[in-house]
This record gives structure tokens, C-alpha cells and sequence, in this order.
């Protein structure tokens, strides 16, 4: 018989819902018609919340939870929790780092191929037959162009290594050099923008990073230059992002993440030098099960008085 209460505030997927309302008492935030009820009435028993990456805890929720001891993240990012009252109140946080990396390392690089070889223009030219009028236009070589990645963490280091071995040269910022790469150091973001042909974001979003990536940066990444995102909406300021594509200041942008998910800028969907995808960074079947079983299992851990497998950073 589950005997801890945990409150759910995302549409969680059934390998990890099942599981999770096998083991504990599951409240269905998110779902539920009449949450200032539901909060009333079994809020002060709850002692576990799990949301997804992208989910917003609001501090004014956490406050009607005054039992809760575990925030459990189904995704890697945690810039929906707010760390620093975590820390105050003493509620640990985990998430699913490690599990995901390869996949999301795998979309940047389609972003990279799909934006610098026009491959998503070239299927909409098959598709509409102007390949029987004559063939595609010719497009860049990626070989020996460079790439500036803003965050070599895990999943930064991970797209490095795969755009090295397309012959793509290399260079990182981030708030210091990491230690063991040898991919060169660029401190100042505009400066990498400038020398760089494919500008990839890969840090964290939150409020430290809310439009690193702003109209000055984009005019240093120039004509020559692409943007890719695999990391969160709000690291681009997406207004200045659209009239630097508008107006040419930049060539193309990959995206796979929006400030207002699911909704994308109209100005984006008819341009040709844009690829979008909807947040598929970790969406494999694997990747999405191995979160899964990382997400129950800080739960688990916690309530068996175990370490977490993957407690956040700033509270370890
Ligand atoms: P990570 O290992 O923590 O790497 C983050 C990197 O960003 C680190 O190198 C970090 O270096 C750097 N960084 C942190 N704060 C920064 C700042 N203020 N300015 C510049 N650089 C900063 O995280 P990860 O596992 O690679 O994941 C990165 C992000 O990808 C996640 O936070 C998540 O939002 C996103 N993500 C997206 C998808 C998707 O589906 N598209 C899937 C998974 C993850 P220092 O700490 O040394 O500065």
C-alpha cells in the first residue's frame, strides 16, 4: 500500500507514471480542474513533487507544501525550480543528467547538417517536384568550418566531439575553461559569435543565461552565420533572433527548443533558412525510459534515506 503522497504538475509518460503510482500516493496537479482544492485538501501531506524539464515551480505552490522534502525532475534541465528557496527550506532536488546526453548531442548535429547542407529545403524541393525542373542548389562544406559552443558540459563536450570528427573545428565559452578538453577557451561570447560559422548553444537556461544570446551577439555571428539551440528558449532573445534572420544579419537558424514552447514565432515558419523541431532533444524511446527510471529512482532513494543518484549540483 503507497504510503507517500507525491504531487505530479506534468503529463508524465506511462513507463514512468505507472511505476510511480505503484509506489506512492499520486496527486494529479496538472490535470486537476480545481487546484486551490486539491492543494487544500491533500497539500499538507505531500512530501514528493515530480515535473518535467520544463515545468515552472512557482515558490507560491512549494509554499502550500509544507511537508515537501523532494523535488524529482524528469529531465536533466532545472531552470523551472526555484534552487535557491529549495535550499532554504531544505527540499532536495533531482534530475536525470548523463542519460540523455548522446541524444540530444545527435540533434544539434542534425541541426548543424540539416541548417549548413539545406537538407530540410532539399526534402520540400523533392517533395514538391521541382527536382524534375533541375537540381538543388549547391550548398557549404561543414568540413573545416568552425563551430563555438556556449556550454561544454556534458552535453556540449558531446556535441564537440561529433562535429570534430565531421572535421569541424572547434571552440567553447562558459563562465571558465573546463578542465581535461583541449578545444580552445574563448572567455567572451561575441568574440566566439564573430569566429564562429555555427554559433550552439548547450548551457543551462534560468535567469543567469535569460538572452546571453542578444541582438549584439547575433550581429557578431554576421551573414556567414548559423544558430543552433538545444538548449532552452530563453538562453535567445527570440524577437531580436527573428529581425536578425529578417534582415540578414544572420544565415540560418536550428531550433529545437522557443521561448513559449509549443508556440514558435509565425515569422519563423515561412522561413527557408530555418529548421524547426518540436523540443526532441531527448525523445528517443531509450533516452525517455532511462530519465524515467533516473527520476523514480532519486525518489526512491530519497524516501529510503539513500543518496540520490542525481542530486542537483548547487545542493550537493
Ligand atoms: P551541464 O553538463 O551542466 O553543462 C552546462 C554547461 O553550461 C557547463 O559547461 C557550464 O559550465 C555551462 N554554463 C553554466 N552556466 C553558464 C552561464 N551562466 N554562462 C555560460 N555557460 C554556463 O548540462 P548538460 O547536461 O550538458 O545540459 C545542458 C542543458 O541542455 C540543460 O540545462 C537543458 O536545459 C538542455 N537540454 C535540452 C534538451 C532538449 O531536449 N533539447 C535535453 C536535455 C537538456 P560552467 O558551470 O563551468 O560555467
Amino acid at each position: 500500500m503507497p504510503t507517500q503522497d507525491i504531487l505530479v504538475t506534468a503529463p508524465l509518460p506511462p513507463f514512468l507514471y505507472e511505476p510511480l503510482k505503484a509506489g506512492y500516493r499520486c496527486h494529479d496537479h496538472h490535470l486537476a480542474s480545481h487546484k486551490p482544492g486539491l492543494l487544500a485538501a491533500e497539500g499538507a501531506r505531500v512530501r514528493g513533487l515530480v515535473q518535467g524539464g520544463g515545468t515552472v515551480t512557482p515558490t507560491e505552490l512549494l509554499d502550500q507544501l509544507p511537508g515537501l522534502e523532494i523535488i524529482s525532475v524528469f529531465g536533466v534541465g532545472y531552470d523551472g525550480v526555484p534552487v535557491e528557496y529549495c535550499r532554504q527550506r531544505g527540499i532536495r532536488v533531482g534530475h536525470t543528467p548523463d542519460v540523455l546526453t548522446d541524444d540530444v548531442a545527435d540533434v544539434a548535429v542534425g541541426l548543424v547538417l540539416m541548417t549548413g547542407r539545406g537538407f530540410a529545403k532539399a526534402d520540400r524541393f523533392v517533395r514538391a517536384g521541382a527536382w524534375e525542373r533541375g537540381g538543388f542548389e549547391l550548398t557549404t562544406r561543414l568540413g573545416g568550418r568552425k563551430a563555438g559552443i556556449l556550454g561544454l558540459g556534458r552535453i556540449g563536450k558531446a556535441i564537440a566531439e561529433r562535429l570534430a570528427a565531421m572535421g569541424m573545428r572547434i571552440a567553447y565559452t562558459g563562465r571558465r575553461p573546463q578542465p581535461g578538453v583541449t578545444w580552445r577557451y574563448v572567455a567572451d561570447l561575441e568574440s566566439l559569435a564573430a569566429d564562429s560559422d555555427f554559433l550552439i548553444v548547450a548551457c543551462p537556461g534560468g535567469a543567469a543565461t535569460r538572452h546571453l544570446v542578444n541582438a549584439g551577439v547575433l550581429a557578431a555571428l554576421g551573414a556567414k552565420g548559423t544558430i543552433v539551440n538545444i538548449a532552452r528558449g530563453s538562453i535567445i532573445d527570440e524577437a531580436a533572433l527573428v529581425r536578425a534572420l529578417e534582415s540578414g544579419t544572420i544565415k540560418a537558424a536550428g531550433l529545437d527548443v522557443f521561448e513559449n514552447e509549443p508556440h514558435v514565432p509565425r515569422a519563423l515558419l515561412s522561413m527557408d533558412n530555418v529548421v524547426l523541431l518540436p523540443h526532441v532533444g531527448s525523445g528517443t524511446h531509450e533516452t525517455r525510459k532511462a530519465m524515467g527510471d533516473l527520476c523514480l529512482a532519486n525518489l526512491d532513494a530519497h524516501f529510503a534515506g539513500r543518496p540520490l543518484p542525481a542530486l542537483i549540483p548547487e545542493l550537493r
